[in-house]
């Protein structure tokens, strides 16, 4: 083992320090390398140091450089130093959070983190939550939350009876709801079409005053952060709404709940924190390593109550907290350690500071875009920018040919009818050189285009 880990540990060492410099995406020898790994299944076994240098050999040339400074693609975190060592280790522990007797370790970090992230959300105190895979899953888990409470007060057992002859329940999101919620909502028999759309407005933000009426059979799902715009739904108006009405709502808060870590932004989760739950990512804007959802509810008797696989008459009360109780999944790995970790190493400082160079950044390069003559089709709220090199073709163009020089790397989008640059800036190695560096190469991009 020695040999093997301190080999290991030279390669990834070797690979972190490649990043500056290599390319963004992989080249094409790289990518054809990838077919000597289709290969029969071997009949004898293979030295673990073989496998490792077969696997880096072949292995990290043909990755995207996503943990280096200059991947803004989608919304992509890298990974802290801490919590990558964390989640080395933690894997050597290879423990299983299923459960506080499986692993102490897990369960305590666990409990510690969500308290650490209710403190900093601004959450209410008693917030309860689960460690999941993504923000996919902490939607999934909010609103199981939802159906349980929402039916259970119409005197219906979800989880024994299903949903075939329960009270309806309607669903509300906005026009610029995520396609992971309404994929949420397809996975708990919901129904992704079966929702009521409130109109927004040209940075993506829900109407309040086209939302329909609310009841106690309404789940309300409103977003911090659009994936696109950054922008954020009116909060104030739509929970006063909503709980007026004893109406459920859900936040799909993926990467723009981290804002509230910044005091001069946390205006933005205003209303926010009086909704009943929560989803995020860590593995977005905490940077640590993929896979890693939070989801927060504000009672967490309705999260246990939709994820329990033991009916909850047997439970007592004064049980310790059981990871397993509040996620889908019954054995996992221990997620909460690298979030413990990385928020360890940052303080509340330190993660303020990251948050806030990335929304610096987004800034400065709307600024350094802007003032070479592109347009900036969104307002810079937090970290996304969204940008135009012309005509549809044109923006086409730009982006098509920065995925294949690779000196940075951002997708496209269609805004309000409009092609568009995505640029997400959401990593802590992102320096403000990167950011030079991306500008300059974006404006010879569009110079060569407009030729
Ligand atoms: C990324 C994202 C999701 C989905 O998160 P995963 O971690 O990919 O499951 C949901 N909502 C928003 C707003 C997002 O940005």
């Amino acid at each position: 083992m020695h040999d093997l880990l301190h080999h290991t540990a030279q390669l990834a060492q070797a690979y972190l320090d490649t990043l500056p410099q290599r390319s963004v995406v992989p080249n094409s020898t790289a990518l054809d390398a990838l077919s000597r790994l289709r290969t029969p299944l071997p009949d004898h076994p293979t030295h673990p140091n073989t496998v490792i240098d077969l696997l880096d050999g072949i292995g990290s040339p043909a990755t995207v450089a996503t943990t280096g400074g200059r991947y803004f693609g989608f919304v992509t975190g890298g990974t802290l130093p801490a919590s990558l060592a964390a989640n080395w280790l933690a894997t050597t522990w290879d423990q299983n959070a299923a459960l506080s007797v499986m692993s102490p370790i897990a369960a305590t970090l666990e409990e510690v983190t969500l308290g650490w992230l209710v403190d900093l959300f601004g959450l209410p105190s008693g917030t309860g939550g689960g460690f999941v895979t993504g923000a996919t899953m902490a939607n999934f888990s909010g609103l199981a939350a939802a159906r349980h409470r929402l039916l259970q007060q119409q005197g219906w057992d979800v989880e024994a009876n299903g949903l075939f002859g329960a009270p309806p329940l309607t669903v509300v999101v906005g026009e610029e709801v995520h396609v992971s919620l309404l994929k949420a909502l397809q996975l708990l028999g919901f129904g992704r079409e079966r929702v009521v759309r409130v109109p927004v407005d040209n940075q993506g933000r829900m109407r309040p005053a086209a939302l329909p009426p609310l009841d106690e059979r309404t789940i309300l799902c409103i977003q911090a952060g659009n994936v696109n715009t950054g922008a954020f739904d009116p909060a104030p108006a739509l929970v006063e709404a909503a709980q007026a009405s004893g109406a459920w709502v859900h936040v799909d808060g993926a990467f723009g709940l981290w804002a509230g870590a910044v005091p001069s932004r946390r205006h933005l989760l205003a209303g926010y924190t009086e909704a009943n739950s929560w989803a995020t990512d860590a593995h977005k804007w905490l940077n640590v390593p993929y896979d890693c959802g939070i989801v927060l509810v504000r009672d967490p008797h309705s999260l246990r109550g939709a994820m329990s696989a033991t009916p909850a008459a047997y439970l007592a009360e004064y049980e310790p907290r059981e990871p397993y109780h509040y996620t889908p999944e019954m054995s996992r790995r221990a997620r909460g350690i690298e979030v413990w970790a990385a928020l360890q190493a940052l303080g509340r400082q330190g993660l303020a500071n990251m948050i806030e160079r990335n929304c610096q950044q987004a800034q400065q390069l709307a600024e350094g875009l802007a003032a070479r003559g592109y347009s900036i089709l969104n307002e810079v709220v937090i970290n996304q920018v969204l940008v135009s090199f012309g005509s549809a073709e044109a923006t086409e163009r730009v982006i098509n040919n920065l995925q294949r020089e690779g000196i940075a790397w951002a997708g496209g989008t269609v805004w309000q009818g409009q092609r568009a640059m995505r640029i997400s800036v959401s990593s802590w190695a992102t320096t403000d050189a990167d950011i030079e560096q991306t500008i300059a190469a974006l404006d010879h991009l569009a110079q060569q285009v407009a030729l």
